[in-house]
Parts: structure tokens; C-alpha cells; sequence
């Protein structure tokens, strides 16, 4: 029996991506499925070409990516797990337009709408949350760190996770986010760092839990890791931004070539990829995605 027709015993589980509505977004969901991705946390997005600059606008926005969502389960029988926010960039991004205080005051009313969302079960976390990856003038700088004490306290009363947006961190830099969240009272398990493109041990995350890039070298030192972890693509499906984040079909293609081919001495591959696909699931978002039936590889996939 060729390798590939082992069954994979596991979901593949992309733990952030962004999707627009229209063929593209679901021709990327459609790669997904066929290489044997499963689930898929579905970040929401600007979908107009300038952050909204009204609680309406966001409500459209979030409207948008829950609709989205079930359009894609329907037409590729995904699951897909909706994350909302005001995404802090958008502050950064209103301030010429609006004032400060204003734009500051509207992060705070999205955060609440976004967190609405999740206690209608519509949305499973609050994200993007966080602190922008560029130098930042201190009022507005100040002005953001507020509002991720809002979301953190959000995060934490009505009991779901914060996906977290920051620059690439290093011990430091995760021992400052723990503190902030708690200060704010959620646990460092549900603060989830978002894009994490550095391995860093256990040890020196503070308790948090990373979704890391679902690059080839980062993935295979993240196997050892007891987690919990996740991995992600950050995809985004932008026409005018080719290349800018790895594509959809990353982690199932990652996750089929450890199966076929488990490179790592002393590393059980399955037990390795329970972490991100079933464990890290279960242990921050209460999710129980336990395959019913295996997945067989096809050649050619997509
Ligand atoms: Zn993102």
C-alpha cells in the first residue's frame, strides 16, 4: 500500500486565515478540503478598502465574515469558527479621519459587538486583538493598549479566547502579555499569539499559547512541543497582495508530508499532530473535532 493511502487519522485545523466573499475565497477553502483540511478559524477583515469608521460599518464587517462562514461550510462541508475585532490597525488607520477619542471609543463598541457575537455562539474568539507591529506615535500607542485591556476583560467575562496581534515576540515580549492579561483576569492559555514566527520553548511563553506560521522549519520544531500550539496560515486571499501570507492549503499539505514521510527521530508524528489539531482545540476553545472518518490522500489533491 503507497503511503498516501493511509487513512489520517486526525482533523487538519487552520487556526487563522482571512477570506473575502466571492469565488476566490472559496476556491482557496475548496484546496483546503482537498488536501484534508477540516476546520478552519475564519478571522474577519476589512472588506471595503479603508477601515470602517462607524459601529454600523463594523457590524456590516462581522455580518460579512459570519456569512461568509457559512457559505463555505455549506459549498465545502468545512467548519468554519468565526473570530471577530476591531482589528487595531483600523485605529491607526481612522485617526486622520476621525479624532482620537472618537476612534478610540469605537474600538471599544466593536469589541462589545464582537463579543456579542461570541455569546450568541456565532463567534468562537475576540481577534485580532493587540498592539500594532510598526512604531507607533505614544497617544495612539496609549489609546491601543486601552483597548486591550477592554479586550482582554471582554475575553475573559464572557469566556472565550484573544487572538492576539503583536510584533514577533521573544520571552520578554510574552512575559509582558501575560502580565497584561492578568491584570485583566484571563488566563494565559486563552490569550492565543497569532502569527508566531519565532519558536520559543514552552518555558519562555509565559503560559500563552502560539498559533504558529505553518512554515516548514517552524512546524518541525514545534512537533516536540508538548503545547498546547496551533498552526496557522494567515492566509489572505488579496489580489493586490500576492504572496503575502503562506496559502490555504499549507497546514494540510505540511500535515500530510509528516504523515507520509515522519522525519524527525524520536518524534511521533500522530501524537505530534494531535497538539494543534485535536488537543489545542479542545484545551482553548472547547472544540471536539475528533475525525469520524479518516481522511485517504488522493494524488493530485486539489
Ligand atoms: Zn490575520
Amino acid at each position: 500500500m503507497a503511503p498516501d493511502a493511509r487513512p489520517f487519522p486526525l482533523p487538519i485545523v487552520d487556526h487563522h486565515a482571512h477570506l473575502r466573499p466571492g469565488p476566490s475565497g472559496i476556491a482557496a477553502a475548496r484546496a483546503f478540503a482537498a488536501h484534508g483540511g477540516t476546520d478552519l478559524f475564519l478571522a474577519t477583515q476589512n472588506y471595503l478598502p479603508r477601515p470602517p469608521r462607524s459601529l454600523e460599518e463594523y457590524r456590516e464587517q462581522f455580518s460579512t465574515t459570519e456569512a461568509l462562514a457559512k457559505t463555505v461550510r455549506e459549498e465545502t462541508g468545512l467548519r468554519v469558527y468565526v473570530v471577530l475585532a476591531p482589528y487595531p490597525i483600523d485605529l491607526v488607520h481612522a485617526v486622520p479621519d476621525l479624532p482620537l477619542e472618537e476612534a478610540e471609543a469605537l474600538q471599544t463598541r466593536a469589541l462589545e459587538l464582537a463579543s456579542h457575537e461570541v455569546v450568541e455562539h456565532r463567534a468562537v474568539a475576540l481577534g485580532e486583538v493587540g498592539l500594532p507591529h510598526f512604531p507607533t506615535e505614544p497617544p495612539v500607542l496609549e489609546a491601543l493598549e486601552r483597548v486591550l485591556e477592554v479586550a482582554l476583560r471582554l475575553a475573559k467575562e464572557v469566556g472565550c479566547p484573544a487572538v492576539l496581534h503583536t510584533d514577533d515576540l521573544d520571552a520578554a515580549g510574552y512575559r509582558r502579555l501575560a502580565e497584561r492579561g492578568a491584570h485583566c483576569g484571563l488566563a494565559p492559555q486563552r490569550m492565543v499569539k497569532h502569527y508566531a514566527r519565532t519558536y520559543l520553548p514552552p518555558e519562555e511563553r509565559s503560559g500563552l499559547t502560539a498559533s504558529f506560521l505553518a512554515k516548514r522549519d517552524l512546524v518541525r520544531q514545534a512537533l516536540r512541543d508538548p503545547g498546547p500550539w496551533f498552526l496557522e496560515t494567515d492566509f489572505l486571499d488579496d489580489p493586490t497582495r500576492p504572496g503575502v501570507a503562506l496559502p490555504l492549503d499549507t497546514v494540510p499539505r505540511r500535515a500530510r508530508a509528516l504523515w507520509t514521510n515522519p522525519a524527525l527521530p524520536g518524534v511521533d508524528t500522530e501524537a505530534a499532530l494531535r497538539v494543534p489539531f485535536v488537543e489545542a482545540p479542545q484545551q482553548i476553545y472547547g472544540l471536539d473535532l475528533a475525525r469520524e472518518t479518516p481522511f485517504v490522500f488522493r494524488e493530485g489533491g486539489a
